[in-house]
């Protein structure tokens, strides 16, 4: 098992607004798998609050469009909360979070248990905050520099 753990956000992570309303974002499979060869995966999205089926049920209809097999989501699990997506969060491991828009209190949250550089802000419209294998190689990179440094 992967020790860093992810969790991934749906709706502005996974899905992009397109011209014609929500579209799986570009090299949507290469995305997943490096993801799930590299982390520890959970859904942390309004579709997961009890059990993963809300993510599969979100993702189905797009996935099924683009000719992609549902099992690509096996293996992320799901996460609880309720009013702040920081509750789903163990802080006692390393994670990154995957969100487009996070709140000021979920940001309030990090801030206070000193993890806000793990938050990764996601914005399909600016071409640098884009969810790429290329930035999750940059983020493995700094991680490995940071956990040189402690040593
Ligand atoms: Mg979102």
């Amino acid at each position: 098992m992967n020790f860093i753990k992810a969790y991934i956000d749906i709706d502005g992570v996974l899905l992009r607004n397109g011209k014609n309303g929500p579209e799986l974002i570009p090299r949507f499979k290469r995305v997943v798998a490096f993801l799930k060869e590299h982390y520890d995966c959970y859904w942390l999205t309004t579709h997961v609050r009890h059990g993963s089926g809300g993510a599969v049920a979100k993702m189905a209809p797009f996935l099924r469009k683009a000719g992609i097999e549902l099992s690509i989501l096996e293996g992320i699990g799901p996460t609880e909360w309720r009013t702040l997506k920081t509750e789903a969060i163990d802080f006692d491991r390393p994670f990154i979070w995957l969100e487009d828009d996070p709140l000021p209190s979920e940001i309030q949250v990090l801030r206070a248990n000193k993890c806000v550089h793990n938050l990764e802000v996601v914005d399909w419209r600016k071409k640098t905050t884009r969810l790429t294998v290329r930035r999750f190689r940059r983020i493995l990179r700094g991680r490995e520099l940071f956990l040189d440094f402690r040593v």
